[in-house]
């Protein structure tokens, strides 16, 4: 095992530009492309070569990168089996399940449909980093483009079933706005007040509210928290299965 940094960036309005080096064998990704100009000029200031892209899903703030990338670098462009016709440069297919030896890590694919069907994360085990791209945002989940809300549900529960200390990037900064939505379903969690405070200082000061732990998402992020009772009283949903409370929420997120 080998410790892999990660340079978190803003790339166009609101989406994260994600490099992965790994500074023994000098391998460097690239998550999503939102913008090939920055990430360039990212990778330059850094002094890392472009080795791998590995891309979450084909919607067109992901992926615009991908093809002058390669191009620049020669790398390799990996998403899922699912998505590879919709995702520019594609040269390798992964599986739900599947790893991709990148140094001497291993990066294991999760399939995550719900936003997109294709969409994917990227797990990486022992160093418990989580890529998400738009499943799954800090204080809440991707908008269902494609996929229902019972696919969503059951990608919601891959990503609990990981460490609680795992550190989690995802593709926006979305959460200041997520935070006050949560606010709204659930008023009276503290940890959730607490985490809304640190974010308003965060963002304050211009600076990123991620990565955050699972940990502390399953203690603030509405979405996974569908199982809660207190939530279930606010909407009136007592009783009823976590499915149900997770499209309700989704619902009035949607119209919020
Ligand atoms: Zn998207």
């Amino acid at each position: 095992m080998c410790e892999l940094l990660v340079h978190q960036f803003r790339c166009r309005s609101d989406n994260f530009g994600l490099l992965l080096y790994d500074p023994r064998s000098k391998l460097c990704a690239s998550i999503d492309t939102p913008d090939g100009d920055t990430i360039w000029r990212e990778l330059g200031a850094k002094g890392w070569q472009l080795t791998h892209i590995f891309n979450t899903h084909h919607h067109y703030d992901h992926v615009p990168g991908n093809e002058m990338l390669k191009e620049h670098s020669g790398c390799t462009i990996i998403g899922a089996k699912n998505d590879a016709k919709r995702i520019p440069g594609i040269d390798e297919l992964m599986e739900d399940g599947d790893k991709y030896d990148f140094g001497a890590n291993k990066i294991s694919m999760l399939e995550t449909p719900g936003h997109t069907l294709g969409s994917v994360c990227y797990f990486i085990e022992p160093e418990k980093i989580l890529f998400t791209g738009d499943t799954l945002f800090s204080m809440g989940c991707g908008r269902l483009f494609e996929g229902s809300a019972e696919l969503m549900w059951q990608s919601m529960q891959k990503i609990l079933a990981l460490p609680d200390d795992t550190q989690i990037y995802c593709g926006h900064e979305y959460t200041l706005s997520n935070a006050e939505f949560a606010l709204e379903v659930e008023p009276d969690n503290l940890a959730l007040q607490q985490r809304t405070n640190e974010v308003r200082t965060l963002r304050h000061a211009h600076k990123a509210t991620l990565p955050v732990s699972l940990a502390t998402e399953k203690a603030t992020n509405p979405f996974l928290r569908s199982d809660s009772v207190e939530i279930k009283k606010k909407l009136g949903l007592q009783g009823h299965p976590a499915l149900e409370v997770f499209t309700a929420i989704r619902s009035l997120k949607d119209n919020f």
